[in-house]
C-alpha cells in the first residue's frame, strides 16, 4: 500500500507497528503512571480472561516472546533445544528486566511448554505474582463451568490480596461489555479482511490486533474504530491472489515478515488463528439471571471458545471447524504454518490435512520459529503454491 500524505491509516498503522514491537513496555509503564493503583498483568498465549483483570484494575498484557527482534543469550539455557521458542525468549525477556513493569504472570495451561515455562518463572522469579490458569477441558458446565469460575475467582482473590482494586460485580459487567464491543469491532475488521483483502492486508490486521496487547479494551477499541472509519477512504487497487487460510499459528507468532512474504507470493490470507486469545470467545458474553460476571465468562469459555488445538473436542470430528471456516470465508486453500516444535498444532495437522483432502480443498504446510529470519524458501513455496491453485483449483497438491 503505497504511503500517502491523504491516507490517514498509515500513520494509524505506524502507531500499531510501535505497539506491537513494544518490547520494552513503554505503554504498560505510561498506563501505571496514569493508573498509580492499578496492577500490569502479563499472560501468555492463548487465552486470559481480559474482563475480569481490567474489572481488577489490572492492565492485561499478552506476551508473545521476543519475535525476531530479540537476541537470546540465556534463555536457551533453560529448555531443550527440541521444543519451540517462544519459552526461552520469555525466559530472556524476564532475565534482561524487560518484564519487571508486570506485578504477575499468568500461564494458561495450553500445553507442557507453557507450564514447564510456569514452573521455571517461578523458580527465577519467586517475589512476583505467578498464576497457573487450569483451563477446563469438560465442558460440562456443572464440572468444568464450576471448576473455571472457581480457577477464576481464585485468582481474583490472589491480586487482590496483592493490592488490586476488589471485585464488583457492577465493574464486572462494564468490563465484559467493553470486551464484548472490542471483539464486535475485531469482526468488523476481519469482515473487511475477508470482503476486500487489498483494502486491508492480513499483515496491516495482524498488527491493528496486536497493538491491543497492552491496551485496554476501551483504548484498543478507539483505534480499530479510526482505522475502520479511515479505510473506506484508502486508495485501493484489487488484485488477483488466492484466498487463503493460515492455520496453526495460535500460539507462537511468526515474524510480521514471513506473513507479508505470503502476501507477496500471492496469497490474501482472509482467516487465520494468529494471536487467537483476541478471538477465543466467539459472540459476545452475557450475564444471565442467576449469574454473576464469572459465571457468565466461564459459561463463556465452554460454550462459545472457539476450536483450536490445545482445547479437548471429544467426540468432535477433528478439522470440522477449519473446513466450515474455510468454506465460509471462500478459501482456495489452506496454509498450515505453525511454530517448530509445537505439539498441539503438529499432533492436529495431519488429522486436519485428511479432513482437508475429503473436502476437496488444498492445502500446504511449512514450519516457523519467531526469530526465523530467512522468508526466500517459505515465499518461494506459497508463490507456487498460489500459482497451483490458480491453475488447478480444488486438484492442486
Ligand atoms: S508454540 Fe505450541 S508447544 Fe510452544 S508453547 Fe505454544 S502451544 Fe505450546
Amino acid at each position: 500500500m503505497p504511503a500517502t500524505a491523504t491516507d490517514p491509516t498509515q500513520e494509524m498503522l505506524r502507531r500499531a507497528e510501535e505497539l506491537a514491537n513494544d518490547l520494552e513496555l513503554q505503554a504498560v509503564r505510561r498506563w501505571k503512571e496514569h493508573n498509580p493503583d492499578g496492577l500490569a498483568i502479563g499472560y501468555l498465549p492463548i487465552y486470559a480472561p481480559r474482563p475480569l483483570l481490567e474489572a481488577l484494575n489490572c492492565l492485561p498484557v499478552a506476551v508473545f516472546g521476543g519475535g525476531d527482534q530479540l537476541d537470546i543469550i540465556r534463555g536457551d539455557s533453560y529448555f531443550q533445544s527440541y521444543i519451540c521458542h517462544i519459552p526461552r525468549s520469555v525466559i530472556e525477556l524476564g532475565l534482561t528486566g524487560r518484564l519487571d513493569v508486570l506485578d504477575g504472570m499468568i500461564f494458561p495451561s495450553i500445553c507442557d511448554v507453557i507450564r514447564n515455562l510456569g514452573g521455571m518463572w517461578k523458580l527465577l522469579f519467586p517475589d512476583r505474582y505467578a498464576a497457573y490458569l487450569d483451563l477446563p477441558q469438560n465442558f460440562d458446565p456443572a464440572v468444568g463451568g464450576r471448576f473455571y469460575a472457581s480457577e477464576l475467582r481464585r485468582i481474583a482473590v490472589d491480586l487482590e490480596e496483592r493490592g488490586a482494586r476488589p471485585l464488583s460485580s457492577e465493574r464486572l459487567a462494564q468490563a465484559i461489555d467493553e470486551e464484548n464491543i472490542r471483539r464486535a469491532v475485531l469482526e468488523q475488521l476481519a469482515e473487511l479482511r475477508r470482503h476486500e483483502p487489498w483494502r486491508l492486508k492480513a499483515s496491516e490486521a495482524y498488527l491493528l490486533v496486536r497493538a491491543g496487547s497492552a491496551l485496554t479494551a476501551v483504548e484498543h477499541t478507539r483505534l480499530l474504530r479510526d482505522f475502520l472509519d479511515a479505510a473506506h477512504e484508502r486508495p485501493v487497487r484489487p488484485l488477483d491472489n488466492v484466498r487463503v487460510l493460515v492455520q496453526g499459528s495460535f500460539c507462537e507468532q511468526p515474524p510480521l515478515g514471513l506473513i507479508r512474504s505470503l502476501e507477496i507470493a500471492g496469497c490474501d490470507i482472509v482467516e487465520d488463528d494468529l494471536q487467537l486469545g483476541m478471538h477465543m470467545i466467539e459472540g459476545p458474553v452475557e450475564i444471565r439471571a442467576g449469574e454473576d460476571g464469572i459465571d457468565a465468562l466461564a459459561r463463556a469459555f465452554l460454550e462459545q471458545g472457539v476450536d483450536t488445538a490445545s482445547r479437548y473436542i471429544a467426540d468432535d470430528t477433528k478439522g470440522r471447524s477449519l473446513i466450515e471456516r474455510a468454506r465460509a470465508c471462500r478459501v482456495d486453500g489452506v496454509v498450515f504454518s505453525a511454530a517448530s516444535f509445537c505439539d498441539p498444532a503438529l499432533l492436529d495437522q495431519p488429522m486436519q490435512e485428511k479432513a482437508l483432502e475429503r473436502a476437496g480443498i488444498p492445502y500446504t504446510s511449512f514450519k516457523f520459529s519467531e526469530n526465523t529470519g530467512q522468508f526466500h524458501v517459505i515465499r518461494e513455496q506459497a508463490g507456487a503454491f498460489s500459482d497451483a491453485v490458480k491453475l488447478w483449483g480444488a486438484q492442486a497438491p
